[in-house]
């Protein structure tokens, strides 16, 4: 079954998201460096907000899927404990598609309301696009972006 998106649009109640410009930055950098393969990453923050992201190693190392080293999730944990925030989310790239979720990213996709940050496609010239979705039972929500700072 293909995933399901339900876009932000016509609601009243836009579901947003507030990020700081230096963490996309970071994100679209990190992208960069590993192209052409997935690069992914933990978010930290709150539940509308992020306000860092800690960079993962992609265990799969590949250009079409991403599986967070457990260690590096854990040091992210750890960062957010001890600021009584919490890991609110994850990031990845797509090399050459749009920052979409893909048919794996929902079957692979393992926490509950977290929160999905993509960016892609990375091949492209310019700025990179990045969109947020946040996981529900079958399907994947789309956030208001919104940027800060
Ligand atoms: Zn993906």
């Amino acid at each position: 079954m293909p995933p399901s998106y339900e876009e932000p649009g016509a609601r009243s109640q836009e579901p947003r998201l507030s990020v700081l410009r230096p963490v996309i930055e970071q994100i679209t950098q990190h992208a960069r460096t590993e192209w052409p393969n997935e690069c992914c990453g933990l978010l930290i923050g709150t539940d509308d907000r992020i306000d860092e992201a800690v960079p993962a190693r992609n265990l799969r190392l590949s250009p079409s899927r991403f599986l967070v080293d457990p260690r590096d999730h854990l040091v992210a944990v750890r960062r957010a404990r001890a600021s009584r925030r919490t890991v609110v989310g994850a990031y990845h790239s797509h090399p050459d598609t749009p920052p979409v979720p893909s048919p794996r990213d929902l079957r692979e996709s393992t926490y509950p309301e977290f929160v999905y940050l993509i960016c892609g496609p990375v091949r492209q010239q310019g700025p990179l696009p990045v969109r947020a979705w946040r996981l529900g039972r079958e399907h994947f929500t789309e956030l208001l972006l919104v940027m800060t700072g």
